[in-house]
């Protein structure tokens, strides 16, 4: 059985092109680009070529991007800068939807004496841009806002927000890990001060992350060492997965707009076809301003877990907001700030597509889902009675 792979915001592929421009640096050239014979150091220039790809993906200058080991450690080093370069402010500001990567690391810091203000959103999960813009005082260092939410999809104002900002005075870090790819991002348009990627969203392979520090913003770095990034990021460099990481920054900015529209056109036709074929089914999130590839879908009366766990016997990998599955033992923290009922986030899944999703893989969940619901419901206490109105397609 072939695999259907829909679940490309929890990771992707690595595109075999940036697999095939890995392989020379782990089989040959394996040296350490700080040594100072020429077989590591030459590396150091291949890196620069990277870089300056990474930078022209996301419209920033070479110098201004550092390499991390994943999109959390980018996330923590950008807040511990803001908190290690202005000591004598307290406050940060972030979002209830964050991924965790934000979220815990503020509440770490919230136990060790910082303000942290957690600005709501609605129920469509549109943050309250005017609570987050009342919550700003002089002792905020740091406003943290992610571009896109991974798991409804949703899409924030990082413009608008930034250019408040601007005139504050006060940091501004956006979490691009599920922007990049899906959403054109221009750093000299987007006034923010730091920005995080992952590659492993990207088609890049997992363990490589990047920072984007605009020039002339007060840095501190997180790992200290050795002198690797300039001294803003110590430890030997990830060279295979850096290079890799250019290879697929590379390819996103030459097929992002036609991934994009692709994309959308199978989200939305396997939205829809789910919408008609399944009943008591509700969409999650702003569907006037989402991810092009992201579906986050509430079936009542059903458990998000037991439809994963049908869809994986069909060959279907999709994820789940309830319980366990996310791996955690609470339910979505991002759909209960959306004030999505427990019954509803407990039947949740979210289908995420990528540029190698194919109409046939969409068709086959189109039929395999609403006979999976069906059957659940029949099994359901809760569900008997509606699955009895269910008539199959
Ligand atoms: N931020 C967002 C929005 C994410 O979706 C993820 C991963 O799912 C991360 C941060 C963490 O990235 P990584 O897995 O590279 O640490």
């Amino acid at each position: 059985m072939k695999t259907v792979y829909l679940d490309n915001n929890a990771t992707t592929r690595v595109a075999p092109e940036v697999l095939e421009e890995m392989i020379p640096y782990l089989r040959e050239w394996y040296g350490n680009p700080s040594s100072m014979h020429t077989f590591g150091g030459q590396l150091h220039r291949t890196i620069e070529e990277a870089r300056a790809k990474v930078a022209a993906f996301i419209g920033a200058e070479a110098e201004e991007i550092i390499f991390t080991s994943c999109g959390t450690e980018s996330d923590n080093t950008a807040i511990m800068s803001a908190v290690e370069s202005f000591p004598q402010k307290r406050h940060i500001v972030t979002t209830r939807v964050e991924h965790p990567a934000v979220l815990n690391f503020c509440k770490h810091l919230g136990r060790k004496g910082y303000r942290i203000t957690f600005v709501p959103v609605n129920g469509q999960g549109q943050l309250n841009i005017a609570e987050l813009v009342k919550s700003l005082d002089d002792d905020t260092i740091l406003v943290s806002v992610m571009y896109a939410n991974n798991e409804v999809g949703n899409v924030f104002p990082i413009a608008e927000i930034a250019s408040v900002l601007k005139e504050r005075r006060i940091l501004f870090h956006t979490d691009a890990v599920q922007a990049a790819g899906k959403i054109p991002l221009n750093m000299k348009e987007l006034p923010v001060d730091m920005a995080s990627l992952s590659g492993h969203k990207l088609h890049a392979p997992k363990g490589i992350g990047v920072l984007y520090v605009r020039k002339g913003t007060r840095f501190f770095p997180y790992l200290i060492g050795g002198h690797q990034e300039r001294g803003r990021r110590a430890g030997t460099e990830n060279v295979a997965s850096i290079i890799g990481l250019g290879k697929a920054c590379e390819i996103a900015a030459k097929t992002m707009e036609e991934d994009v529209s692709r994309m959308s056109r199978l989200r939305d036709k396997l939205e829809r076809a789910l919408l008609e074929r399944c009943p008591d089914v509700r969409i999650n999130g702003d569907v006037s301003n989402r991810l092009p590839n992201t579906t986050n879908l509430s079936f009542a009366y059903v458990e998000g877990e037991a439809i994963l766990l049908r869809l994986n016997e069909h060959g279907i990998c999709a994820s789940s907001g309830s319980a366990c599955s996310s791996g955690s033992l609470e339910p979505s923290h991002v759909l209960r700030a959306m004030g999505v009922p427990f019954t509803m986030i407990h039947g949740s899944v979210r289908f995420s597509l990528s540029r190698s999703t194919t109409e046939a893989e969409v068709d086959r969940v189109i039929d395999v889902m609403p006979q999976v619901i069906a059957d659940l419901r029949r099994m359901s206490p809760f569900g008997k009675a509606r699955s009895e109105t269910f008539t199959r397609p």
